[in-house]
């Protein structure tokens, strides 16, 4: 056997690892034999050295092997996924689970909660009173089989080497490596025994990746690692300048899922929904086409049917339903609300999203750091959509705080907002497939 010494020096040496070596390092992380410095050498030599899929494939698999999966034989579903590079207002998750359930698709959608400027699913769901997101395996197979998805946190077993290496990503700085971060989320997702998964890949000032190039290079390397897997896999790269719909913060973000699984949502966010299920629809041979898993997807946001299984979600796993009929009633609610005028007249060319997360952020939307606790009430309401025409001192936006709003945060909202004479061209977000 290889000494880890050795099998440092070779990925530093720029040499390709074999599939033993690379169990090696990920089976001594598991069970602590390896010490922190040598998996920080290790990781280090991948961030300047890179590898080549067909080990990104062994890491990867060697991550998942290191806990649980869920298994699914005799179920009648085929079980899907969808996962995001993490957006701003990105709440696509909560009607695109209901929705791919009316499809007929079996969705266990385990999630994360959000830290730095981009929310998390569970933090959004959790502003539903009594909404229960630490679940067993056997609760969260049973919840698919009868309602079709749920959405829910991850347990200790999942992935438990990507913890130890994710730690020490972090204080090393070598998070921003393509295999490392191919294998992070990739590990996690399929720990849930999937047999197809979207990734939405963002990229733009409010996302991880700032330019397409870079976005391309991760979609290519999570779709080619996830069919390694076995996982039939496509990525949309989508764009991610301007907040996702009309809203950031957790209740906020609740209340627009809902107005759009009553197919009354913001066309943006509908978009996403529809075309990220689209593409999930086909690749388990729902539909003939991503086009028709399009439609069939926004069938069951205008028919019902979408809102009816979150509703069944949501009550099995003790939350309350009544957000379902009427939301804005149901969650909590900011007691301080305050609008920003336009301060000239024009069309809305562009609204930063990345400086609207920070405020949503420091107002109480979001964490900095894991211990820290969310504030489901507070955030950001956007009044005004992208190309649309605004007057002198129209509201554009509207704040939901605890009296914690200051001149600094008004000054920054104030700056975030781009007019322009002309009307903008309407754009889609949906910037490219990865197949
Ligand atoms: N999300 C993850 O889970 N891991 C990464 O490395 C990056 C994003």
């Amino acid at each position: 056997m290889t000494s880890l010494p050795e099998i440092i020096r070779k990925k530093r040496d720029g040499l390709l690892l074999t599939e033993a070596e690379i169990r090696t390092v990920i089976e001594g992380i598991t069970d602590g034999s390896v010490g922190e410095e040598q998996i920080g050498a290790f990781l280090m030599a991948v961030y300047f050295q890179g590898m080549e899929p067909e080990e990104t494939v062994v890491l990867t698999r060697a991550m998942l092997e290191s806990g649980d999966s869920l298994t699914w034989e005799g179920a009648s579903l085929p079980i899907v996924d969808k996962h995001s590079t993490g957006g701003v207002g990105d709440k696509i998750s909560l009607p695109l689970a209901p929705a791919l359930a009316a499809c007929g698709v079996g969705v266990p959608m385990v999630s994360g909660r959000g830290l730095g400027h981009t929310g998390g699913t569970l933090d959004k769901l959790e502003s539903i009173s009594g909404y229960q997101t630490r679940l067993s395996t056997q609760e969260i197979k049973e919840i698919v089989q009868d309602v079709g998805c749920v959405i829910c946190g991850q347990t200790e077993r999942i992935a438990p080497a990507d913890k130890t290496i994710y730690s020490i990503r972090d204080i090393t700085s070598t998070v921003e490596s393509v295999p490392l971060i191919t294998g992070s989320i990739l590990s996690k997702k399929a720990s849930a025994g999937l047999q197809a998964l979207v990734l939405d890949v963002k990229v733009g000032e409010g996302a991880f990746m700032n330019d397409m190039a870079q976005a391309r290079t991760l979609a290519n390397s999570l779709v080619r690692v996830s069919n390694g897997l076995g996982i039939q896999t496509s990525a949309l790269i989508t764009e991610m300048d301007y907040p996702i719909g009309r809203t950031i913060g957790n209740a906020l973000e609740v209340i627009e899922s809902v107005e759009c699984l009553k197919g009354e949502g913001p066309h943006d966010t509908e978009e996403l929904v529809c075309a990220l299920g689209g593409e999930l629809l086909h690749l388990v041979k729902k539909v003939q086409s991503p086009e028709d898993g399009f439609k069939a997807i926004q069938k069951t946001l205008h028919d019902g049917s979408a809102l009816q299984r979150f509703r069944a979600m949501i009550e099995a796993v003790g939350g309350d339903p009544s957000v379902c009929d009427d939301p804005t009633s149901a969650l909590p609610k900011a007691p301080k609300l305050e609008e920003i005028k336009a301060p000239s007249k024009g069309f809305v060319k562009h609204i930063s999203s990345r400086e609207l997360a920070l405020v949503a952020l420091e107002l109480g939307a979001g964490r900095n750091r894991k211990e820290d606790d969310v504030d489901p009430a507070v955030g950001l309401e956007i009044l005004v959509s992208r190309g649309e025409s605004l007057e002198q001192n129209q509201p554009w936006i509207r704040v939901h705080h605890r009296n914690n709003l200051n001149s600094d945060h008004i000054a920054r909202l104030q700056a975030a907002l781009s007019t322009s004479h002309d009307m903008p061209s309407a754009s889609s977000r949906i910037l490219e497939a990865v197949r």
